[in-house]
């Protein structure tokens, strides 16, 4: 029989997998002797056995499960579901990794009619045993009956209103009392039968609700953005209460042994007098910051200290904490490494070098490349912001720069992106989980109403999302969509900015400008520099994304589109030209007005990259992106090109394509048009002859599109080298270029040991390997993608995240190939998956030579390819 219980006791912080990480955690921190309420967890592996068993919890489980109840209940000396002193407990969610706010959890089970009497009695605090009870009934309801919690709190804020109090917190024993009555009576009405008055028949319900969450829709989005597999499963934790809401001497709170904004040694978080779980991170009351703990209570905040070392010095990062106060004794009730900002995981990571705790390679692990992409994004132009006015300040929740128009839910912040693709801001109350839809495509997130710990803070800061909450001067009408705040009122779709790092909020769209690598930033990109063995370079398509990319790191250029360079206003008519042209005299008069302004580009490609390789990819386009469609166009293009207006339509008609990605472009047009070939070869290999003479060092690599035939390459290169070598001849200059090919076509890969005979490198097409290897296109599966990720037939999008197991499949055996056939063979990736960082995992592990992203991602690729080598040298 398979073990799934655990008790905190029988478990450690190296089961996470098994026990989830709060649950090791738990075991981890009571192992470690500090005061953390018992209990027990139930094992991941139960919840996929849920699963397997058609969503039901077996007769085993249930069994093992009672097992652990009594041993825990022995310990704590109460028994679950006596009616004099019942011993109550939470029922909380906790997977191998944190997913925040994405399953909700159950305190004070175990209360009934009956107990709570006892409770009230025992404790002689009548105002907490219904306080409690209340609670108990609301989460019950919301997590496990779907009931949402707005039935209840619109009862509680009557109830306030009837006896004119503010908060919760002033509503006497009577009031919570009926206020009990009240919601029996609605959870009745609503589910069409009484409460649930046995706990055994509660926490087994709570328990299957929390495997029922493992699979809500946001739970499913959430892993999917951050690649959790789906058969993790979750573990349940079952802890005897401790509780904060027995009177003033009571609390909770949640705290950070490091501020997780700046990265600052110093004690961080907030906290509630008489209050319980979620109330501080629900933004109810404001809480207070934890320094003035130490006023309150010196004794408790010095062991609170201390045990906060203790946590920090044994996980070796910074922590993030929660725990509660009962009758002056305090507990720990979670530790986890803490989720921080971008600025503070690099102040962090250097300081726990500093401070001798980690390594330098173990602190790079502690920075997740995927964050240092908020640094990399634009902060406010400050001649702009001058001109802004600030409406207010809230809290520096989540830092950056954010300017966008206003949406008031998560739905419409989503159909204003899609239908006009400008940025929006979240403005909210509060945030809550079902807003996370919302959150990932906002710019920003503005709230009224919760602290630095608030759902809002917390998840934006997970997701690098600039974020102000807590700016609690906003009038937020949610019914008729405005919010006013200084006196102004502003309706959906106005433009705001707001400013993550100050919290302060702008009445305009305030133009920003791009970020800057110095510093921290500097410096760990300096030791993932010493570290990795993959190369990194950048897509760059023109001088100015060469001299970002060259900034940011890159190691030369791994993809330059030709064809990118014609999308100009002022070129595409050349371009045009050149595609309609009926023969080839047209064709070469129309590519002799691109020699040059290609010539020119490629000369500042290879100065904006100092020497360093740039890789140039021939003409590789369906045509039809650049065919004439207006009428106008037709004409102007028709006279410049002498011809009648009827000719030329005749000629784009004739140029049409069923399926134009699967049709006449890539290599396929040089085998057409080898003229094509002959000019850009022309203008390659002049370019670099102009700069050798200037003094620079280049050697050009040209790449042959889309080839899935040895002798399609074998009959390009040879124009390529005749061309190259004729020019290079007259000029006398000792000119080197390469020739390769990228690998996108699935044919190409399967015959990599041919190809590499002709080709001096490869390049992996990952777009369009991954199109092909799959068969459905990238710009239509958006159509039907949700259906799979519905249905668990995908669980990541294959174009973010190589698809290691057959597409990378091919990848590897192309390398392997095309190594056998040619042992120097360089190996790179130029799809878009070349800057995340699992699959430059992946490229790294395969053995390429470098990954090529766009110049944005170059830091980000540098620290993966750190992380990779770490995780696996070689
Ligand atoms: P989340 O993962 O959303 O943080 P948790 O399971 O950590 O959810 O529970 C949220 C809060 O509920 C905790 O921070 C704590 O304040 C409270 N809580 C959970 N279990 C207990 C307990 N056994 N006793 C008292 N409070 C608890
Ligand atoms: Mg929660
Ligand atoms: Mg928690």
């Amino acid at each position: 029989m398979s073990k799934y219980v655990y008790l905190f006791k029988e478990g450690d912080q190296s089961m996470r997998n098994l026990l989830g990480g709060k649950g090791a955690n738990l075991a981890e921190m009571s192992r470690l002797g500090l005061p953390v309420p018992q209990g027990f967890t139930v094992t991941t592996e139960a919840c996929n056995a849920y699963y397997d068993a058609g969503k039901t919890i077996s007769d085993d489980i249930i069994k093992q499960i009672f097992e652990a109840l009594a041993a825990t209940e022995k310990e704590m000396g109460k028994k679950f579901g006596d009616s004099e002193e019942p011993f109550l407990v939470s029922v909380r969610s906790g997977s191998r990794a944190s997913m925040p706010g994405m399953m909700d959890t159950i305190l004070n089970l175990g209360l009934n009619n009956v107990s709570v009497e006892g409770l009230a009695k025992k404790t002689n605090n009548p105002r907490f045993a219904y306080d409690s009870y209340r609670r108990f009934i609301q989460m019950f309801s919301d997590v496990v009956m779907d009931i949402p919690k707005s039935n209840y709190e619109h009862l509680l804020e009557k109830m306030k209103e009837a006896k004119g109090v503010e908060a919760d917190t002033d509503l006497d024993a009577n009031d919570l009392k009926v206020l009990v009555d009240q919601f029996l009576v609605k959870y009745e009405q609503l589910k069409g039968q009484p409460f649930p008055q046995d706990p055994k028949e509660q926490l087994i319900e709570a328990i299957t609700a929390v495997f029922r969450s493992w699979d809500n829709p946001r739970a499913n989005t959430y892993r999917r953005l951050n690649q959790i597999p789906y058969d993790w499963g979750t573990a349940v934790n079952v802890q005897g209460m401790v509780f904060g809401n027995m009177g003033e001497d009571s609390g909770t709170g949640v705290a950070f042994s490091r501020n997780p904004s700046t990265g600052e040694k110093e004690l961080y978080g907030e906290y509630l007098f008489n209050a319980q779980g979620e109330d501080v991170v629900a933004g109810i009351r404001t809480p207070k910051p934890i320094a003035e703990l130490e006023t309150d209570n010196p004794a408790l905040y010095n062991e609170f200290v201390k045990l906060v070392d203790t946590l920090e010095n044994h996980y070796k990062d910074m922590q993030d904490m929660e725990f509660t106060i009962e009758q002056g004794k305090l507990y720990f009730l979670q530790t986890r490494n803490g989720k921080r900002t971008a600025q503070a995981a690099l102040q962090i990571a250097i300081d726990l070098v500093n401070e001798g705790v980690l390594t330098k390679e173990e602190a790079l692990l502690k920075v997740e490349p995927k964050q240092l992409d908020t640094l990399l994004h634009p902060q406010f132009d400050a001649d702009d912001l001058a001109s802004a006015e600030v409406l207010t300040t809230g809290l520096n929740a989540s830092p950056g720069a954010a300017t966008g128009r206003v949406a008031f839910d998560a739905d419409r912040a989503r159909e204003m992106v899609a239908e006009n693709k400008q940025p929006v801001i979240l403005v909210r109350v509060e945030t809550s989980p079902e807003d996370i839809e919302g959150m990932i495509v906002a710019s920003g997130i503005l709230t009224a109403r919760g602290g630095m710990t608030s759902h809002a803070a917390v998840v934006a800061r997970g997701m690098g999302k600039c974020c102000v909450s807590g700016a609690s001067q906003l009038r937020i009408d949610e019914e008729n969509k405005t919010f006013t705040v200084n006196g102004q009122t502003f309706k959906e779709g106005d433009w705001i900015s707001l400013d993550g790092s100050t919290g302060k909020v702008y009445n305009k769209q305030v133009k920003t400008v791009d970020a800057t690598v110095s510093g921290n930033f500097g410096t760990i990109m300096g030791w993932a520099d010493e570290v990795r063995k993959l190369d990194v370079r950048a897509n760059a398509d023109n001088p100015n994304d060469a001299s970002v990319a060259y900034e940011y790191g890159a190691q030369g250029i791994g993809l330059c589109r030709t064809e990118h360079m014609f999308f100009e206003e002022s070129r595409i008519a050349a371009m045009r030209e050149m595609i309609v042209a009926p023969n080839v005299e047209a064709r070469e008069k129309a590519l002799a007005k691109l020699l040059p302004m290609q010539r020119e580009d490629f000369k500042g490609l290879y100065k904006a990259m100092k020497g360093y390789a740039v890789t140039i990819r021939y003409l590789d386009p369906p045509l039809h992106e650049f065919l004439p469609t207006q009428k106008d166009d037709i004409e102007a293009l028709a006279k410049e090109m002498n011809m009648s207006f009827e000719d030329l339509h005749q000629v784009i008609e004739s140029l049409h394509e069923t399926n134009p990605m699967l049709g006449h472009r890539g290599v396929r047009l040089s085998v057409t048009y080898p003229e094509i070939a002959r000019m850009q070869t022309q203008a390659v290999i002049e370019a670099a002859i102009e700069v050798t003479k200037e003094g620079l060092t280049v050697v050009p690599e040209i790449m042959i599109p889309l080839v899935g035939e040895v002798r399609e390459l074998r009959t390009i290169k040879k124009v390529v080298v005749e061309t190259a070598d004729a020019i290079i001849k007259a000029s006398g200059v000792d000119l080197k270029y390469l020739v390769g090919t990228m690998i996108e076509i699935p044919r190409a890969a399967l015959l990599a040991d041919e190809i590499a005979k002709e080709a001096e490198f490869f390049s992996f097409g990952t777009n369009d390997l991954t199109q092909m290897t799959f068969g459905f296109s990238r710009d239509d599966a958006a159509t039907f993608l949700g259906d799979y990720y519905e249905q668990k037939i995908f669980e990541e999008d294959p174009f973010q995240h190589v698809d290691q197991r057959g597409v990378g499949k091919l990848m590897k055996m192309a390398s392997t190939l095309g190594r056998e056939a040619r042992p120097n063979l360089k190996l790179g990736i130029c799809g878009e998956h070349g800057g995340d960082p699992s699959s430059v995992e992946f490229c790294h592990n395969i053995g390429l030579s470098y990954v090529s992203c766009s110049p944005f991602r170059v830091p980000i690729a540098r620290l993966a390819a750190a992380h990779a080598q770490i995780k696996n040298p070689r």
